[in-house]
């Protein structure tokens, strides 16, 4: 049959893969002039940026699908499971490392916070069997079909109310509540199965890319290419056609268009169904959800080496609560948790001799206006506050705002991974994979199961399941 996937981010590529092994003509049409969606790169100057996503995990959901065409992820790309993880770092000069065993984790846990050691290992059995139950129900397939009470996947209780009930010490709390932010929610607000998150970090490691998760995206362009997938860039999708029922094809923003049984969108679900398919019902329920978060990237161009910096590290505030609060009231935090990126660390290749590629995120509220320069600034000083001082080794500054992220991929506000994850119910409430006319699937990270590398590659799985099923 014929299939036409619209938008080639992650969840596209993947869904494309998928479709072609299982026989079908597709046709992946793309607005923008390159592939990948938000996992795009910056090269200038001899430095390199990840200017989205910048840690791979759960790689074997990749090698399952670079399989498919007669390849491998290892094949493909060099991976480097990183050890430490991520460095954590409080505003009272205290720090830890993640390390990527669990035993030495607990050993670390504990000399940070003498009598933590054992809460950490608790937490991380608790997580193991959250990820037991959220792999079981959540990702085996779309909402609904699997969905079973909540109890195994500690949906009943907030993250914030579960960290709080492993863990005396507020810096663990703190660490531990970030798994919420991985689908731009609030851990005061999302459900505690975000936990499971730990689990797969500590089981399945967090993975760097040699030369950047841009070099993920290309193994998937290959692969679908090899298999006969035919790319169409440039292309903007205006309207998916149907005939009331069943979808008839695509039409394009300035005329034309294409037929197709089965029309897969990648795109974010508030634009397919406010503007490509209006469907008063579904936008309905995207409005209730509420927006995840956006963010604000600086990518620095940074002259000479900075004794202590890691791959990656993660600058906590003082006040865990109070940056949520903020962020909930569609204000930028006084205070934000920074995280820095800095890939040179682990790839020469990454920045000139003697430079370093610093990439610093920002969690924002979505659709807030900002200044590029005053917000880099503050970022900046924030930064040499906490004895990362780069202000003068700085060669240059690029930037990229909620209104980017809205204006280059269609995510409106610039959400990053459309509804937020907020709610006892919040694991099942995202738009589900099988759309309201028959032939229309949703993949990518802001349907079911939501956004992250992995995630997006799983509904591609669960989409492609559903149309082995439903079409033959
Ligand atoms: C700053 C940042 C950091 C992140 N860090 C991580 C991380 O470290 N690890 C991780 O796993 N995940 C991370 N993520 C999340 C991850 O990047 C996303 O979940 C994933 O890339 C989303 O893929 P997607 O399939 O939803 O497609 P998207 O990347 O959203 O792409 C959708 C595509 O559809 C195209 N499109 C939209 N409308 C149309 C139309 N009408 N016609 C044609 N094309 C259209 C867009 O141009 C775009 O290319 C991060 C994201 C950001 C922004």
């Amino acid at each position: 049959m014929k299939a036409v996937v619209v938008g080639s981010g992650i969840g596209g590529l993947t869904a494309a893969i998928r479709l072609a092994a299982a026989g079908h003509h597709v046709v992946v049409m793309e607005r923008n002039p390159v592939l990948g969606g938000k996992v795009a790169d910056l090269d200038e100057a001899g430095f390199r940026f990840d200017m989205g996503p910048n840690v791979l995990t759960m790689p074997h959901e990749f090698d399952q699908v670079l399989q498919l065409a007669g390849t491998s992820l290892a094949d493909e790309v060099h991976l480097v499971r990183l050890d430490p993880q991520v460095t954590y770092r409080w505003p009272n000069g205290s720090t830890l490392e993640v390390a990527d065993d669990r035993n030495a984790m607990v050993a670390a846990v504990e000399q940070f916070s003498p009598g933590s050691g054992g809460a950490w290992a608790g937490f991380a059995d608790h997580a193991a069997g959250v990820w037991a139950a959220t792999a079981g129900t959540v990702l085996a397939g779309p909402p609904g079909r699997r969905a079973r009470p909540s109890g195994d996947l500690d949906a009943g209780r907030t993250l914030a109310k579960a960290s709080a009930s492993f863990f005396d010490d507020a810096r663990l709390q703190q660490l531990v509540n970030r798994y919420a932010t991985y689908s731009g929610s609030s851990p005061y607000a999302a459900p505690a199965t975000a936990a499971g998150l730990l689990h797969v970090e500590q089981t399945f490691g967090c993975w760097y890319i040699t030369g950047g998760i841009g070099r993920l995206r290309d193994a998937l362009v290959r692969a679908a290419t090899s298999m006969g997938v035919d790319f169409r860039t440039g292309v903007d999708v205006g309207r998916i056609a149907s005939d009331g029922r069943a979808v008839t094809g695509v039409e394009l923003a300035d005329g034309g268009g294409e037929g197709a049984e089965i029309v897969v969108s990648d795109v974010d679900a508030a634009h397919l169904y406010v503007d490509l398919l209006p469907s008063p019902k579904q936008a309905r329920q995207l409005d209730k959800a509420g927006v995840s978060t956006s963010a604000f990237v600086v990518c620095a161009a940074v002259r000479g080496r900075t004794e202590g910096i890691g791959h990656h590290n993660v600058f906590f505030p003082l006040h865990d609560r109070q940056e949520f609060k903020f962020l909930e009231a569609g204000q930028l935090a006084i205070d934000p948790t920074l995280h820095v990126s800095v890939s040179s660390v682990t790839d020469a290749g990454q920045a000139p001799p003697d430079s370093e590629n610093w990439n610093i995120v920002v969690q924002t509220p979505p659709a807030i206006g900002i200044d590029r320069k005053l917000m880099t600034a503050g970022v900046l000083n924030r930064l040499a506050e906490r004895g990362f001082d780069v202000r003068n080794r700085i060669e240059f500054t690029r930037t990229v705002l909620p209104a980017d992220f809205d204006a280059r991929y269609r995510a409106p506000g610039g959400a990053i991974h459309g509804t937020a994850s907020n709610g006892k119910k919040a694991v099942w409430s995202r738009p589900g994979n099988v759309g309201p006319v028959h032939g229309l699937y949703l993949v990518g990270g802001s349907a079911h199961p939501g956004g992250g590398l992995p995630f997006v590659a799983i509904g591609a799985r669960i989409v492609a399941d559903l149309v082995a099923d439903r079409h033959g």
